[in-house]
């Protein structure tokens, strides 16, 4: 069913091009390409200002758990900005929603957590963590401890120190990234590798050890990983690799900060990635389906330690300065603490814990496809990397233009997903959907990996 056209769409299409720059784009294709302009959603599905339907099964950019149109949280939103849109955390002033907000997030993160500092965002989070563990080891007596290790493939926002710990090329180039002070390991990339899953874990593990080696531990103030990685691929480490790894990070003394911004808030199946391995973390960062992206906000939590730490090292009586003006914005936490309660009581998460199976079911029945290479999975994270030989796992040759042609041809079909590199084609769909709109997603999605099959380009490298 087609909705009627936008009346101005092409007049959008036009200002799009001449002033708006998008987000993590190339800047001048994009206005070669013009926008796609996004209308209106309801549960897992959007329309575009042409009228097109189209099941997004990647949750906007993985943020809107909880779908589309979810009135209450309208309501939520409409409630807060009526009675009072904004409170500054400034001057020891504050809001209820905020308050509420951080002891809610306290009593479901991991008990290691007690204190929260409420952003705009994932990137603010981690800017945040950074920079409040370094003020950690100057008011702690250990200031030579600067150095931050990271995951390669890894992503943790587009902060300018954040951007750093994020190891991917287009994060780098041109920005003078990353800094002296920022170091990754390998990726546990196990289809990549070819370990099994304790090999693999060995490996990491032995990678943090001896990179903390390398710089000395006494330098090392942190280590910042994803549970799974997200925008490096999905890489779906094993299972107790989150443990192992904040296992060895306590006893290299170091911090271990878990980055949950995407596998937070049942995405993985749990509230939290780290619930599934009873991992503690020293610090941890939120954001996407904390407000399901109807308003911005992000979270970075800490344990009492790091807060006492910064506190009590700091000169009395002087400000710590970290800060904005938006901080603990009321609406969005009006709107995070509604988006919990439809987790929790409005059956969310149990509905993610249903449908979780047909999911999976959708991805690993496309494995024989003579495309697909791998499929990975935990809870409703997931990816298909395709592959031109299964045997040797040979990716394709960036000239073919892989990544757009798939999206595009995805989108012709109904389907919204994400393509990362020339290869990986990444899954985050909102924990509502139905068994009925995974069969959508399965029919459309081989149709799509068919068309591309066919094209005489692609059969010739294969
Ligand atoms: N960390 C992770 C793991 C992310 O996936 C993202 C966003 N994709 C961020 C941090 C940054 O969050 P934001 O885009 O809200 O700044």
């Amino acid at each position: 069913m087609q909705s009627p056209a936008h009346p101005h769409l092409d007049a959008l299409v036009s200002l799009d091009r001449e002033h708006l720059i998008h987000p993590v784009a190339p800047w001048r294709k994009h206005e070669q390409r013009g926008v796609t302009v996004l209308e209106s959603g309801r549960g897992a599905w959007l329309t575009d200002a042409s009228g097109h339907q189209l099941l997004d099964v990647f949750a906007g950019l993985w943020c809107v758990n909880v779908g589309y149109g979810q009135e209450s949280v309208v309501q939520a939103a409409a409630e807060q900005m009526r009675k009072l849109p904004y409170a500054t955390g400034y001057f020891h002033f504050g809001s209820e929603p905020a308050i509420r907000l951080a002891a809610k997030l306290v009593e479901i993160t991991p008990a290691s957590l007690t204190r929260v500092y409420l952003t705009l965002g994932g990137s603010e989070a981690i800017d945040a963590a950074i920079r409040l563990i370094t003020q950690f080891y100057n008011n702690t007596g250990r200031p030579a401890k600067k150095h931050f290790i990271s995951l390669e493939r890894g992503y943790h926002g587009s902060s300018s120190t954040g951007s750093g710990l994020t190891a991917l090329p287009a994060f780098h180039r041109g920005f003078d990234m990353p800094l002296p002070t920022q170091h990754y390991i390998a990726s546990p990339y196990s289809y990549r590798t070819g370990l099994d899953d304790a090999a693999q874990i060995a490996a990491s593990v032995a990678a943090l050890r001896a990179k903390v080696a390398q710089l000395g531990a006494e330098n090392v103030a942190a280590f910042f990983c994803e549970p799974i990685q997200g925008s490096g691929g999905v890489i779906v480490p094993p299972k107790g690799w989150l443990k192992a790894m904040s296992v060895a990070a306590r006893e290299l003394d170091i911090l271990f900060v878990v980055d949950e911004v995407i596998t937070g808030f049942g995405r993985t199946g749990p509230m939290f990635a780290c619930d599934a391995e009873g991992v503690q973390p020293d610090l941890m960062t939120l954001a996407k389906g904390l407000t399901s992206g109807y308003a911005p906000m992000g979270a970075m939590l800490m344990s009492e330690a790091v807060y006492a730490g910064i506190a009590d090292g700091a000169p009395t009586g002087a400000a710590i300065g970290h800060g904005a003006t938006y901080s603990a914005h009321p609406v969005s936490a009006a709107v995070a603490l509604e988006v919990l309660r439809l987790y929790e009581q409005g059956g969310l998460l149990a509905n993610g814990h249903r449908v979780a199976p047909h999911f999976a079911a959708v991805l690993d029945g496309l494995r024989d496809h003579p495309l697909v290479g791998d499929s990975r999975h935990r809870g409703l994270l997931g990816a298909l990397e395709l592959v031109s030989d299964k045997a040797s796992k040979r990716g394709f040759d960036a000239a073919l233009g892989l990544s757009d042609r798939i999206f595009d041809a995805g989108y012709r079909n109904g389907l919204v997903f994400r393509s990362f590199g020339d290869h990986i084609l990444g899954f985050a769909p909102a924990l509502c959907f139905t068994e009925d709109e995974f069969a959508i997603m399965g029919t459309r999605l081989k149709k799509t990996l068919d068309e591309i099959l066919a094209a005489p380009d692609v059969r010739a490298a294969m």
